[in-house]
């Protein structure tokens, strides 16, 4: 059933979308080709069909969809639903691993409120190409979907050492070490508040030379996430979720 005039879209739920101009009540907004596409055909809305937007920087609007020509779409902001607020500041190092998990870790790490996507290359990292602007899609339709109201920054890869070397010295590095490490519960609880990262490495696991330097850096807190070995994307999820629950970010 089309969307009628004056509803918000939601057969299974209100649409949201994220877009990157600024959003103020009475400018239009000019929607992407993607999102016209989504709304007309997808949801069959109509000209005047509320939606709501955000955008990482003014909260989130409801905003009435106009429908100008056969392809194009805006949406015109009218009130602002919530306010801005602050987000939760905890990025996710991970090794990149095959495609679908690491597009499958980009989502649910969104959903977990990682505020940046930080991929790393480690010598046993066996993907040679990250899409960062696939990584990106990924994290904006998880947000979209979780009513966050921003989306994660998303950097390209960066290798192990390099990163260490540049580690910012007020961020705790959370080490998920399977290879014996205090609890990573534990751990949390003993840590002050502050900027945080959560490291995981690739599916054959960081090297001797490579585990040494992690743990050698000042700011490394080594965890572990229980006595079985975790498949590296699992271990990103799992550690997320500790994180998550003990900090609620
Ligand atoms: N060392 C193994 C190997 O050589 O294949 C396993 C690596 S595991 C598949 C990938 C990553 O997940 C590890 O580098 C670590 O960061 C994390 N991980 C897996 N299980 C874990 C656990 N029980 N505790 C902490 N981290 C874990």
């Amino acid at each position: 059933m089309a969307v009628e005039e004056g509803d918000l879209v939601e057969p299974g739920g209100k649409v949201r979308l994220f877009v990157e101009q600024p959003i103020a009540a009475g400018t239009p907004v000019t929607l992407d080709d993607g999102q016209a596409h989504y709304l007309r055909h997808v949801m069959r809305a109509r000209a005047g069909t509320a939606v709501q937007i955000f955008n990482g920087r003014d909260g989130e609007w409801r905003a009435v969809l106009a429908l100008s020509s056969r392809r194009g779409a805006a949406a015109t902001p009218q009130r602002q639903t919530r306010p801005q607020g602050a987000s939760g500041d905890l990025w996710l190092c991970f090794a990149p691993v095959k495609k679908a998990a690491s597009e499958f870790v980009a989502q649910k790490a969104t959903e977990l409120g990682v505020s940046e996507l930080r991929p790393i290359v480690t010598r046993r990292t066996i993907v040679s190409r990250v899409n960062v602007d696939r990584m990106l899609a990924n994290a904006i339709e998880a947000a979209e979907q979780s009513d966050r109201l921003d989306v994660p920054a998303c950097q390209a890869p960066l290798p192990l050492m390099a990163m260490l070397g540049a580690w910012p010295s007020n961020r705790a590095l959370i080490f998920c070490d399977e290879g014996g490490a205090p609890p990573m519960l534990e751990a949390l609880k003993a840590l002050p508040p502050g900027p945080a990262a959560i490291l995981s490495g690739p599916e054959g696991g960081f090297d001797p030379e490579e585990r040494a330097a992690i743990r050698a850096l000042p700011q490394c807190v080594p965890v572990s996430l229980g006595p079985r070995i975790l498949r590296a994307d699992t271990a990103a999820l799992a550690a997320l979720a500790v994180f998550q629950a003990i900090r609620g970010a």
